[in-house]
């Protein structure tokens, strides 16, 4: 089951220069040509979005506060980066955007249900695994992930969640949110050497570690599959609770065409893209644990070559189920 929304958020509209919005051009153009409509979600929630009580669920009163209110030029350039990369452009109403965030991160809410009723969905948005219980950051306004999953919990849907982050940027800010909440198990397999990580102390949030951190370093990429395959391992063999839901933090950006520069600290094939998505799936198949995928990160026109291949191996695997 595909969940896509019916909107986009375009960027570039806001001064943000981020090769983001290409992926998905070329992903709903792939679909559109070689399958037909029902293999989407019927789409029954427009305009539908999160509330502040939701928001809350992750994020801290003050940052919340600020986020909702009408003055929010700092916290935007801040999360979308725009003056460090020098941007003097006059004040932007920023305030469409984040409503659109608002409405996205619903989505990644709903994905989950259905995920839980279907026991398997992708939906084609999602992933803010950066944003941080104080802050936005990493092109992330707001943590999707934990939101949503404590939606659930708190709606009684769900008591245990593995979030399995495998975007090349550790999910700093999921395991920020989720440290020493013994609802969340997260597993976060990531660039070793690079942001978020990088020239940071011991005591930054973005250093809280994970359940399973697993670092690659430079040239490390023939490990990479051995690495996430002992990561799901440890995942059974911990003695943990099986979990209702797992959220796949789906990132494409450790492909070695992705386009974002920072990202060039692991540059997996497209071959060994394939299978690390076929990896989880099965895994998490082999185990009857419902899954929602959210794409994360994942730069420029190639991008969507990536998540084309899988969902194009995903949609023959389901059909024959
Ligand atoms: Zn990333």
């Amino acid at each position: 089951m595909i969940l896509k929304k019916d909107f986009n958020v375009n960027l570039a509209q806001f001064g943000i220069d981020i090769p983001l919005g290409e992926r998905m051009d070329i992903i709903l153009d792939h679909l559109t040509s070689n399958y037909s409509d029902n293999i989407y979600y019927p789409n029954d929630f427009q305009n539908l979005r999160l509330t502040k009580d939701d928001v809350l669920l992750a994020h801290t009163n003050i940052y919340v506060e600020e986020l909702l209110g009408d003055n929010i030029d700092r916290i935007m350039r801040n999360c979308y980066e725009l003056d460090l990369h020098g941007d003097k452009e006059p004040r932007l109403d920023f305030r469409p955007l984040r409503d659109l965030i608002l409405r996205e991160a619903y989505y990644t809410y709903q994905g989950m249900k259905l995920a839980i009723q279907h026991g398997f969905c992708y939906f084609l948005g999602g992933g803010m695994h950066h944003a941080m219980s104080f802050s936005g950051r990493g092109f992330c306004l707001i943590n999707d992930i934990v939101i949503g999953a404590k939606k659930l919990m708190r709606e009684h849907l769900i008591k245990k969640v593995w979030v399995i982050d495998v975007d090349a940027h550790k999910g700093d800010g999921t395991s920020e949110i989720c440290y020493q909440d013994s609802n969340f198990f997260t597993l976060s397999i990531h660039m070793q050497y690079a942001w978020p990580l990088c020239g940071k102390n011991p005591g930054d949030p973005e250093m809280i570690p994970s359940n399973i951190d697993i670092p690659v370093g430079l040239n490390e990429e023939r490990n990479y599959l051995a690495k996430l395959s002992a990561g799901l391992n440890k995942l059974e063999k911990e003695g943990l609770p099986k979990p209702e839901l797992a959220i796949v933090v789906d990132g494409a950006d450790p492909y070695e065409e992705d386009e974002l520069p920072g990202t060039s600290g692991l540059k997996l094939t497209k071959t060994q893209m394939l299978a690390r998505d076929q990896m989880i799936y099965r895994f998490l198949q082999s185990n009857h644990i419902p899954m929602l995928f959210v794409m994360g990160g994942g730069y420029g026109k190639k991008a969507g070559q990536i998540y084309i291949q899988f969902l194009d191996w995903l949609l023959k695997q389901r059909s024959c189920e």
